[in-house]
């Protein structure tokens, strides 16, 4: 028997083979004549991948954080007005991080398991002048799913930046970033992008690029600063070498194999695979009697999902179980309620039997724990949404 489990967390999720022989391939230097095509190639791909053909790709080392952070510190001047639409844990992030920028920063907040109302973002809005707005496109913490075409739509209206946080929906939700008009879309490799941790990547529009090239101070943080780094990424897209900070070579090389992966699916072929892995995981988890963080189906996420423990069930033990079934799942992350639910992400290259894996390895650590329930339910309603084309 193989001593493997399966990663089911929501990030950093299981990578293709494909991707893992890039990780091993001999490092090349910075500016071999084949790690200059690469660059170059990862930077178009990801154009395409985020739908954003006349954007500014930039890949850097770093985390997701790094990602959230360059966006930030690039955009954001001392005084700036700064509006964050919070769904929950990376929103608080978002907010502090532009506080350090010296942004005078709004929050809204949702309830827990849902959107802030339209009206309620609009409001605010008219009521004061902005120069960006971020979102968390999915919460990782509580598996919301924000309107990213909605968020579009406003910051054209109100001339706002807007700031899409995809690090758990990049190449897995649906986002257009150039027809909806988004500012910012900013991920991290280790998510549905489908690489080992270790990539910040963004890409910006050319209003945002506009934004950072008029600025009247320096950018408050050296390493993010595009002025370093926007002739990096130029350069590579012309394949020719630069240098500012050595780029993570291997990383760069899995990252243009996975974009050519994600294209070869298609990206409205994709979305409407998470689409239909998300329906179904939920489904089975809802015939299984658990309730979830989600409000609704409409702000559910697609990549994950967010299930409370039933009564008298606890992390540890059911955990533990699905755990010995081989599949790894993760524990809450909102501080309020973080003793009360689990996460399991679905996103990148999950497939069905991942899924059904998944589902099954749940129903035992809940027979485990001596909750009760039809068996098999879960599993079936799974495969009804899995069988069913449409
Ligand atoms: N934003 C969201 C929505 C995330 O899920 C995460 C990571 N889970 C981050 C930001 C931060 O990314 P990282 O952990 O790579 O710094």
């Amino acid at each position: 028997m193989k001593a493997r489990k399966l990663l089911m967390i929501p990030g950093p999720i299981e990578f293709e083979p494909e991707v893992m022989q890039s990780m091993a391939t001999p490092t090349p230097g910075h500016v071999d004549p084949n790690f200059i095509e690469s660059f170059g190639k990862a930077l178009e791909l990801m154009k395409s991948v985020w739908l954003c053909p006349a954007g500014q790709a930039f890949i850097i080392a770093g985390t997701g954080t790094l990602a959230m952070d360059i966006a930030g510190s690039n955009l954001i001047e001392t005084g700036d007005n700064a509006l964050v639409i919070s769904t929950g844990y990376f929103g608080e992030r978002y907010a502090e991080l532009l506080k350090r920028y010296g942004a005078n920063v709004d929050i809204l907040r949702a309830p827990l398991g849902d959107v802030v109302p339209f009206d309620q973002i609009e409001a605010q809005l008219k009521k004061k002048n902005y120069k960006l707005m971020t979102f968390t496109h999915v919460d990782t913490s509580t598996a919301v799913l924000n309107d990213a075409k909605l968020f579009g739509k406003l910051g054209q209206k109100y001339e706002v930046l807007t700031i899409l946080d995809g690090v758990c929906s990049v190449a897995g939700e649906e986002i257009r970033q150039e027809e909806w008009g988004i500012d910012v879309v900013l991920t991290a490799s280790q998510k549905a992008i489908g690489v080992p941790p270790g990539l910040a990547l963004l890409v910006a529009s050319q209003k945002a690029i506009k934004a950072f090239e008029n600025r009247k101070t320096p950018v408050g943080n050296y390493y993010c600063d595009w002025t370093n780094w926007l002739p990096v990424m130029k350069a590579y897209e012309n394949r020719t070498p630069s240098y500012f900070g050595t780029p993570a070579v291997n990383l760069i090389l899995a990252l243009e194999t996975s974009l050519k992966l994600i294209l070869k699916e298609g990206m409205d072929k994709r979305f409407k695979r998470h689409l239909q892995a998300g329906k179904a995981f939920r489904s089975a988890i809802k015939a299984l009697g658990l309730n979830m963080i989600p409000v609704n189906e409409k702000v559910s996420a697609n990549t994950l999902s967010a299930p409370y423990y039933p009564e008298r069930v606890t992390g540890g033990e059911l955990l533990g179980g699905i755990s010995k079934e081989g599949i790894i799942i993760a524990g809450g992350l909102l501080s309020e309620i973080k003793a009360k639910y689990f996460r399991v992400g679905h996103m990148g290259s999950v497939n069905r039997s991942d899924l059904l894996a998944t589902v099954g390895a749940i129903e035992s650590g809940l027979r485990v724990c001596n909750y009760s329930f039809n068996s098999g339910v879960g599993l079936k309603a799974c495969q009804d949404i899995l069988n069913d084309p449409a």
